[in-house]
């Protein structure tokens, strides 16, 4: 089983390209899971939601959940809470639509999980939190704690923040801890020094193998506006081996990003926008 873990790619066709392209050069790829933003920022809503449909028709499963920018280009959220350029953005994006670009977003659900569907195994998908899939940030400790505690299975998968990293809640003492900023939290019914949690970021190559006894919230950053000092694309490749051992492995992609800011400039889009995409900020 292989599986390419995407979000955020906010209308950048050219980044989710080579990022499915880097995905396919390990060998076939059974799934696409997409944590949401879709659209939103970027000059190709359409051809990203298309490629989507067309890796589906080719044979791999493509599980997808709503963001924000998804729920505002079809109407069903506001943007009176989008600042300045998101929200030039996303009324840009609202115009542009196809009727089916429209039609598949409305489509997406905000949270799907294993146990709905047993072919993302012991995953939770949402774009925010398991709290408020739309609009909630995984930005602390505490709220990755609660968001476990939530959850039906024992993993999660989340997007929003654009930022390449994972939680991880192990067994206090456990082989694998890391030296990163683990503290008591008080959530195992086991007592408060039993579990502790890390965060930790997801580099590129950084390779997590799947425990038993760790669970793990993972956000593989954006596709198409990476916000942690990288321009490159980001995403994660979730693959299982024959003897059932499942890892992650964080992968940064380059994509020709003076393309997509032409294409920006050509659409009218706000200059902050453009500029971001070569800070990685
Ligand atoms: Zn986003």
């Amino acid at each position: 089983m292989r599986c390419a873990i995407i979000s955020d790619i906010h209308g950048n066709f050219d980044a989710l390209e080579r990022v499915i392209a880097d995905a396919m050069s390990f060998g076939s790829l059974d799934a696409i899971w997409c944590l949401g933003d879709i659209v939103g920022y970027g000059p190709n809503p359409n051809e990203c939601v298309r490629e989507l449909r067309e890796c589906e028709i080719c044979g791999t499963a493509v599980y997808a959940v709503a963001g924000n920018h998804d729920r505002a280009a079809t109407g069903k959220i506001s943007i009176a809470e989008f600042n300045p350029d998101a929200a030039t953005a996303a009324r840009w994006t609202i115009k542009s639509l196809t009727p089916e670009t429209r039609a598949y977003l409305d489509g997406l659900p905000v949270r799907l999980d294993g146990r709905a569907v047993p072919s993302l195994g012991d995953f939770t998908l949402v774009h925010g939190t398991p709290h408020d899939p739309v609009w909630d940030y995984m930005d602390s400790e505490a709220v990755a704690l609660a968001s476990l505690a939530e959850i039906g299975t024992a993993h999660c998968l989340v997007g929003h923040t654009h930022r390449a990293e994972y939680y991880a809640l192990r067994p206090k003492g456990h082989s694998g801890q890391l030296p990163s900023s683990g503290h008591d939290d008080g959530y195992d019914d086991d007592g408060p020094a039993s579990t502790q949690i890390s965060v930790s970021a997801f580099d590129h190559g950084t390779i997590v193998d799947l425990e038993p006894d760790v669970r793990l919230i993972a956000n593989p950053g954006s596709v198409g506006q990476p916000r942690d000092g990288l321009s490159s694309a980001s995403y994660l490749l979730l693959e299982t081996t024959d003897r059932g051992q499942t890892r992650l492995q964080a992968r940064r992609v380059e994509y020709n990003i003076d393309d997509v800011q032409r294409k920006m400039r050509e659409a009218g889009l706000p200059p902050r926008l453009i500029a971001r995409l070569r800070h990685g900020r």
